[in-house]
């Protein structure tokens, strides 16, 4: 029997046997070897996230596919995947004029998971990763190079893809740019390697936990603190707060970009006078504008050549009973990564 960390209403959430059917067309069945526990996890059980529930929690996911469905060519049984949920969906209006990482309709699976008594879950992002087994679009599985430890490997699909991305796709950093991050976690501290990788001269990492600023140090930050006239701040922690000490620490044509999850109802004032005289711009990273199949190969390879490090971030292993605990040391600071082995 499969088991799988389920919601069944905003803030409930617990253990349970799930059933899983066979993948359909254009489907795969991956066994799950690892999940980073991400903050969305928590803000799907904070706030539901507009999912249906019951829900089965988890998006951060590495593993091996177990079985694919009819008209799969591009994977087999045994390939190792990253999953990633963010494919574009090659149908909207953004896909249509080739602006793929602007989709924001992946394709997902119905109904193919469901709990003991028959009713069907949704999927976090369509994804399920906190789960023995899960079922994907054939889209969401990105074949990747042997080599790369699964506890590893799963945060390519989230974490490393969003703060790398963040650098590289959605600001485009140039080298030389002095940048600040507000928040280093797993995202801020990725965001930290994307910096560093585009040649960034400054990387100001803010943090109010001591053991982060070592690890964003660690991990190539040059200074601790806010730094003045930055041409690139990104917050990880999306709250008004720090949108305003973000816009505060810009130059001339300095680029805020947002990266938190908002927590609902959140509004942000803007000093309007500061925003024309600096020409700021406020750019929104979702995901780091990521393209599973176009950035989690690339990344991977950054990662085996020693250009990115992951081994640092994964602070806690846990099995998929202690996700309780996961969510409370993550809230409380505690961790950079938890990642469930199964
Ligand atoms: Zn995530
Ligand atoms: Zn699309």
């Amino acid at each position: 029997m499969d088991r799988g960390v389920v919601l069944s209403e905003v803030g409930r959430f617990g253990l349970e046997e799930i059933e899983v059917d066979a993948p359909g067309e254009g489907e795969v069945l991956v066994r799950i070897e690892a999940s980073g526990v991400c903050h969305s996890d928590l803000h799907v059980v904070e706030t539901g996230w507009a999912h249906r529930l019951p829900v089965l929690l988890g998006h951060e996911g590495a593993g091996v596919v177990e079985e694919v469905g009819g008209g799969v060519t591009t994977l087999a049984p045994g390939d190792r995947v990253v999953l990633g949920w963010r494919s574009p969906c090659g149908a909207c209006r953004w896909c249509a004029r080739g602006d793929v990482r602007r989709c924001r309709t992946p394709p997902g699976v119905r109904d193919r998971l469901h709990l003991a008594d028959g009713r069907a879950l949704s999927q976090t992002l369509q994804m399920g990763t906190f789960a023995t087994r899960t079922v994907v679009h054939s889209a969401a599985a990105i074949p990747i190079a042997d080599g790369l430890p699964p506890e590893q490997a799963c945060l390519i699909g989230c974490s490393v893809a969003t703060g790398v991305g963040s650098v590289l796709n959605t600001a485009d950093v140039w080298e030389g740019a002095r940048i600040a991050v507000i928040g280093c976690g797993a995202v801020g501290l990725s965001v930290v390697q994307g910096a560093r990788l585009a040649g960034a001269s400054e990387i100001y990492a803010l943090d109010l936990e001591e053991r982060k600023l070592v690890a964003a140090e660690a991990f190539g930050a040059t200074h601790r603190g806010p730094g003045a006239k930055l041409d690139f701040v990104f917050d990880v922690v999306g709250r008004p707060e720090t949108v305003a000490q973000g816009l505060e620490m810009l130059g001339h044509a300095g680029t805020l970009v947002y990266i938190g999850l908002p927590q609902p109802g959140a509004a942000a004032a803007i000093d309007l006078q500061q925003l024309f005289d600096r020409r700021l711009r406020v750019v929104v990273s979702h995901g780091g504008d990521h393209v599973p199949a176009l950035d989690f190969p690339q990344l991977v390879q950054w990662a085996q050549e020693g250009k990115i490090e992951l081994a640092g971030m994964v602070t806690k292993r846990v099995g998929l009973e202690d996700v309780a605990q996961a969510f409370d040391d993550l809230k409380a600071g505690e961790v950079i990564r938890s990642v469930i082995l199964f």
